[in-house]
């Protein structure tokens, strides 16, 4: 027997050998039982998903001769059968429609479509690629679609359902055909591959099943190909080099400083690749689908079944995944999936493609929105922050130099703001801290006082000089509001201090009071406790405050 190539040796034969459509095949099926055939039927999908294998079988169940009528499964070996099988059969015609698309190939059609069946029951049209057909073929069709002789029988097939007329979708059972699922291809390539004793790996006819895109036709010839390629055992490395593919070591030289934010091991591995011959390119989309994975590997229930890698890389992925917040993965596919142009239509791809990388880890660093909220709320409730930068799964790593160092602090906890670190901030003796630590003690009367006078530290004095003959003066001159102050002084620095009350100062002028009040608000403003803590919480700093209106 001469050679066939495997997709046609492979060629379903039955309606249970189709793989990946049993919408069709049952339903089909089912109506050959109960005697409901109709005149046209419809193919629609993608190519090398079985349209063709499926209608020769219908056309091989409604002519075989195992019984009186019609079979629900074809024999397979009666005259009508083999006939089909080889396309010698007189009454069942394969059409190729991109090539007989004229108006004068379907007016033959049709007169021949006149005449009864040569032996078999049904005079059957197959017509490949009918969208092909012209519009005068079309308008020919219709006419004998419309009143179709009894024996006669139409099977239109095309991967483009849309570019058919109305008039003509109208009038047939139409069928949509799936792209088969890679699990079943694989199936179905390693029982072809057994029975042609070659030795060949999962993970390789994964490669084949990824790469052929749900055809079973594409990937039957793909392993034809790989096994005169590479010999047998098919070796996934020589697989890979056939099929165009990266090596996935120099793809995970890049993905991993990617995703733990580490910019220049990240564009250094790049680097090498391209210089290697690797094309920024082939670079996007193996990464692209990498990162396809990674959320397939978050989200999908159980991932290995729609998933088609080798045991080592899929546990390789897990890891980079459960590195990685759902968030953050989100976002990176996102850039990452949006460059796609940038990339492929740029003059400089490799370039396009570095500063996809970079912007992936920059926007990556920001801290991600469940964090903020996180913080948010704690703040709010007014106790410790649950989780420091470091408790999402990003994992903890040195910051990349020039890298922002803000996701790798250490969590600092917040603690209640009733005693703030006296005389910090290099402001030795800063008096007005001072006004501040008796506003948080409540003595709010003194605070307003204080604040319309000057304070300085002198030694064990703290000197408080307010305006002559004032308000201020007479209150603060009482000796009971001194011993306070003093008490709180004492506390405040650490150290026996007395108070002194000057009435020394002359009246301001309206300027200078208001430019003293806004200092003052100012003041008062940086030291809040709740800005304190949002500065602290968000590692943030204060550019400048604002007054609602200016102090009266
Ligand atoms: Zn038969």
């Amino acid at each position: 027997m001469s050679y066939q190539v495997l997709a046609r040796k492979c060629r379903p034969q039955t309606f249970a050998e189709v793989i990946g459509q049993e919408h069709v095949t049952r339903t089909l099926s089912n109506a050959i039982s109960r005697g409901r055939i109709a005149h046209a039927y419809l193919f629609a999908g993608e190519r090398g998903v079985g349209k063709t294998s499926i209608a020769r079988i219908l056309a091989k169940a409604l002519n075989c001769r195992s019984a009186s009528g019609p079979v629900p499964e074809p024999c397979g070996t009666c005259d009508a059968c083999m006939e089909i099988t080889q396309g010698t059969s007189m009454d069942v015609h394969e059409i190729d429609g991109a090539s007989n698309n004229g108006v004068e190939n379907v007016r033959e059609l049709s007169e021949n479509a006149r005449y009864m069946p040569v032996r078999d029951r049904y005079k059957i049209y197959i017509i490949d690629e009918v969208h092909m057909l012209s519009k005068g073929a079309f308008n020919a069709l219709l006419k004998t679609l419309e009143e179709p002789p009894e024996h006669v029988l139409f099977m239109f097939a095309t991967t483009e359902p849309r570019n058919l007329p109305d008039t003509i979708l109208s009038r047939c059972i139409r069928f949509d055909f799936r792209r088969i699922a890679a699990q079943a291809i694989i199936d179905h390539l390693e029982s072809i591959a057994a029975g042609e004793d070659v030795e060949i790996s999962r993970s390789a006819l994964g490669l084949i099943a990824r790469e052929s895109g749900g055809s079973m036709r594409d990937a039957q010839t793909l392993l034809e190909r790989s096994i005169a390629y590479c010999g047998t055992p098919v070796q996934d490395q020589d697989l890979r080099e056939m099929l165009g593919h990266i090596d996935r070591g120099l793809l995970y030289g890049v993905l991993e400083p990617l995703l733990a934010g580490d910019a220049p091991a990240c564009i250094a591995a790049l680097s090498g690749g391209c210089e290697n011959g690797v094309e920024p390119e082939q670079y996007y989309f193996s990464l692209l689908e990498m990162l396809r994975d990674m959320l397939l590997l978050q989200n999908a229930g159980s991932p290995e079944k729609v998933m088609d890698l080798a045991e080592d890389d899929l546990e390789r992925l897990k890891v980079l995944a459960g590195q990685i917040s759902a968030e953050e993965l989100l976002r990176c596919f996102r850039i990452f999936f949006n460059a796609e142009m940038d990339i492929t239509r740029s003059s400089c791809p490799r370039i396009a493609l570095e500063l996809c990388l970079l912007e992936m880890i920059t926007l990556k660093q920001a801290l991600p929105l469940a964090d903020v909220l996180g913080r948010v709320e704690a703040l709010a409730a007014n106790r410790p922050r649950p989780t420091g930068p470091e408790s999402s799964t990003r994992p903890v790593r040195a910051p990349a130099a020039g890298a922002s160092n803000a996701q790798t602090r250490p969590a600092e906890s917040i603690s209640p703001p009733s005693a703030p670190e006296p005389i910090a901030s290099g402001q030795a003796g800063d008096a007005p801290d001072f006004v501040e630590f008796v506003r948080g003690k409540k003595y709010f009367q003194a605070v307003a006082h204080l604040q319309q006078g000057e304070l300085k530290l002198d030694g064990d004095r703290l000197r408080i000089m307010v305006q002559q003959k004032s308000f201020h003066a007479d209150w603060l001159g009482e000796s009971s509001a001194q011993a306070r102050l003093g008490e709180l002084a004492t506390e405040f620095y650490g150290r026996p201090v007395k108070i002194e009350v000057e009435a020394t100062l002359k009246k301001k002028s309206p300027e200078e009071g208001r430019a003293t009040q806004r200092r003052e608000a100012e003041r008062s403003a940086l030291h809040n406790p709740v800005v304190q803590r949002v500065v602290e919480t968000f590692q943030g700093k204060v550019v400048e405050v604002k007054t609602d209106r200016e102090p009266a």
